[in-house]
């Protein structure tokens, strides 16, 4: 069986056919899945679906560099881990991080130092609860690497869509983290340069659905069904059989999130 450890379930993307696409990932072999929040009601949404899919749907609790302008008041999240009644269904904080990726002439999320606060204050907040935390770095991964090594302890956890180089692979897994590798790495020119140096132990599985549709569904709302097919793009190009991937992943899935 397969987690995708990264699923926006929670987004009205799939309002219309939640049911169904949880079903067909089931038969495709993907078992569980991981819901990040981004901002306070996809929060909410994730929480709501891990109660009503006990054991299949997981929720993380966060906010996404995005929201960083808005300011967002992070003792929701703090209200949610204290709550006894969520434990069981809230394993992760995040997503979270920086993203300096251009829109437009602008930084997408508005200013570095608000970014910045905003995640460190979620990485304290996942040590405090002593929980992993849901990595979201685009461009920016010199700063993720100075914030978490100026933390008195570095949360577990994984830089989920990992974009980053050979360098950065490097001294994420030698900070302990793992790493997310989505759809793109189908298409993408720079991902199949860093994939085959993942050290299996440290690979996870995910779609980042409805977003980055694998070849040859591009163009279509991505699902968790499809996570076969980052698997055997990642078994190729790992030169090892998909069924290693599969196990491995799973297995690597569950130390990080304890489910
Ligand atoms: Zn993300």
């Amino acid at each position: 069986m397969y987690i995708d450890t990264h699923v926006q379930l929670n987004f009205s993307d799939f309002d219309e056919d939640r049911v169904t696409v949880i079903a067909n990932a089931k038969k495709a072999g993907v078992k569980q899945f991981i819901v990040p929040g981004v901002d306070h009601n996809s929060c909410r949404t994730a929480l709501h679906l891990a109660k009503a899919h006990p054991g299949v749907i997981y929720a993380a609790a966060g906010y996404h560099p995005y929201e960083a302008p808005k300011n967002p008041d992070l003792s929701y999240i703090e209200t949610l881990l204290n709550d006894p009644e969520n434990k069981e269904y809230i394993v992760a904080v995040g997503e979270c991080g920086l993203d300096y990726h251009e829109y437009r002439g602008e930084v997408a999320a508005g200013r570095k130092d608000v970014q910045e606060r905003l995640f460190t204050d979620q990485l304290t907040i996942a040590t405090k609860f002593d929980l992993p935390v849901i990595i979201h770095c685009r461009e920016a991964f010199d700063d993720v690497f100075t914030i978490l090594q100026k933390l008195p302890a570095i949360p577990r956890g994984v830089f989920h869509c990992f974009s980053g180089s050979q360098q950065d692979l490097r001294i994420a897994v030698d900070m302990g983290f793992f790493i997310g590798i989505d759809g793109n790495v189908t298409y993408s020119k720079q991902l199949p340069m860093v994939v085959p140096f993942i050290p299996i132990d440290s690979l996870v599985l995910e779609t980042d659905a409805p977003y980055l549709t694998p070849v040859p569904h591009r163009g279509k709302r991505n699902e968790p069904k499809y996570i076969p097919l980052v698997a055997a793009k990642v078994a190729e190009l790992q030169k090892k059989p998909i069924d290693e991937i599969m196990t491995a992943t799973t297995a690597n899935a569950q130390r990080l999130f304890s489910v």
